[in-house]
């Protein structure tokens, strides 16, 4: 087996949020790869944005999308619009998400029901957009963005936590029911990397020193260290990899 198996060429991958953090890094790495990419924010302009960039950097074609993916109307139209404009989605990778820190007594329903719709129902839309296209085609890559804290827990991070758990899980079954079609469906599990949604525990000094303590390599991760496990899932590499989490954590869960 030669390194051929990590090459992307003819395949499209279309990545939610993946106009900034780690959907950009990996959206990017898919277009080194070979792949065209789509990347989407709630915002057209920096979908745009950074799908120009890609484009620019990797000479592949990359499109940019405005869609809300806790909305299944927006969720159907993102797929269809994909459908017509490349023919056909290769690779799915459900990466938006959100984090909000509070106590347990002090969540509120609405904070709740937030972060559970972004990570956990939008993941559940953008594969059943997708699952029928994918099994007709009998091939198929959907990667599911779930995280270090789907497998640890953390204080003051219950609804983060849990939806990162449910991805986990939802990988699992996705991956039973449509293995005999040739689609894999894993998740990969980041830790702590140094982007936007960290800010408020980059931000704090004391904050910043227990998630360094808690890093077995001792450092926060870079978003580039991302790009190698996102090929890897996306590539005839992990064709006998499937229902599987992979961990990218620096360390921290192997405590
Ligand atoms: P960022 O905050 O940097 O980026 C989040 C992305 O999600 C943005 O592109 C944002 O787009 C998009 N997004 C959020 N809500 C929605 C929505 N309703 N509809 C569409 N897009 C949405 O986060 P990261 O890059 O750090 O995180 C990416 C993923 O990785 C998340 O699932 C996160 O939970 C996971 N993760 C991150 C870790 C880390 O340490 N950074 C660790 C473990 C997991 P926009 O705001 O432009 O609409």
């Amino acid at each position: 087996m030669g390194l051929e198996v990590f090459k992307l060429d003819g395949r499209v991958a279309l990545v939610t949020g993946g106009n900034r953090g780690l959907g950009l890094v990996m959206a990017r790495s898919l277009a080194e790869a070979g792949a065209d990419v789509i990347v989407t924010s709630r915002q057209k302009e920096r979908a745009e944005e950074s799908a120009a960039a890609i484009a620019q950097a990797t000479g592949r074609r990359a499109m940019g999308l405005a869609v809300d993916v806790t909305d299944a109307t927006q969720v159907e139209n993102m797929v269809q619009t994909v459908l017509q404009e490349f023919g056909h989605i290769d690779i799915l990778v459900n990466n938006a998400g959100i984090n909000i820190r509070k106590p347990i007594e002090e969540f509120d329903e609405e904070s709740w029901d937030l972060v559970q719709s972004t990570n956990l129902k939008a993941p559940f839309l953008c594969i059943r957009a997708v699952a029928r296209h994918m099994k007709e085609r009998r091939s198929g890559r959907i990667i599911n963005v779930a995280s270090m804290l789907g497998i640890a827990g953390l204080a003051e991070r219950s609804a983060y936590c849990s939806s990162k758990g449910g991805v986990i899980q939802l990988t699992r079954v996705v991956a039973l029911e449509l293995a005999s079609y040739n689609v894999t469906v894993n998740a990969i599990c980041p830790g702590p990397f140094a982007t936007e949604l960290n800010t408020p525990v980059l931000n704090n000094p004391q904050a910043n020193q227990f998630f360094i303590d808690h890093i077995a390599l001792k450092r926060w991760g870079n978003p580039d260290e991302l790009g190698g496990a996102t090929i890897f899932l996306a590539s005839d590499a992990s064709s006998f990899m499937t229902g599987a989490a992979l961990v990218v954590d620096g360390g921290w869960t192997a405590e």
